[in-house]
């Protein structure tokens, strides 16, 4: 059973203007394995980030589900708070109520709805993440590029400028593609081959 912690962002009026975020908070916190909810009103904020990793030492969570901006925006600043705190950062999960929801209309009741809604699916999405652990493997630096057309050509060209060794496959006896069997080419009339 996971112990998870449902963080709602105000982003200033960003989000809050459009959606009840006390609202989401509360039906957040009625769902399974929420052990606690809560708003906050800029999340990635450095007080944010230290209430975040302070209520997961505090209530020992393991899962964290943010509903705020983009993952793009913030997935690696609580991903580092939710380490700093102990648990595994792949227990993350975001909910977009900003981009994709507040942002995109001035409904407050539909925008509401959507976001508890939205909440409610990162909720039980997170319940099924894994501890995963970061690894390396070694890499072999070398390319294969499978098609000799005018874009596999050319690949296999960029890579090759790019300083690996390129292996170009080809199951017709000749490269070129389409662009060989061509007679003329729009604008210049070269020949194709
Ligand atoms: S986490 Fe995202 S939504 Fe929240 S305050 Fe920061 S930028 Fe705004």
């Amino acid at each position: 059973m996971s112990r998870i912690g449902v963080f709602v962002c105000h982003c200033g009026t960003n989000i809050s203007s459009v959606v009840d975020v006390k609202h989401v908070v509360e039906e957040s916190a009625q769902l399974d394995d929420v052990v606690i909810a809560k708003d906050l009103r800029y999340s990635c904020s450095a007080i944010g980030q230290g209430e975040i990793t302070a209520a997961i030492k505090e209530h020992n969570l393991d899962t964290v589900v943010v509903s705020a901006c983009s993952p793009r925006m913030h997935e690696p600043t609580f991903m580092k708070c939710m380490e700093k705190a102990g648990a595994n950062p792949f227990k993350l999960e975001i909910a977009n109520i900003r981009e994709q929801c507040s942002w995109v209309t001035k409904d407050k009741a539909a925008a509401t709805e959507k976001a508890v809604a939205q909440t409610r699916m990162a909720v039980s999405k997170a319940r099924k993440l894994l501890k995963l652990e970061p690894m390396k493997s070694p890499v072999t630096k070398r390319a294969l590029v499978i098609g000799g057309g005018i874009a596999g050509i050319q690949a296999a060209l960029g890579i090759s400028k790019a300083g690996y060794k390129v292996t170009l496959v080809e199951r017709s006896p000749s490269i070129g593609g389409r662009m060989a069997q061509l007679e003329k080419t729009f604008p210049t009339l070269d020949c194709g081959a």
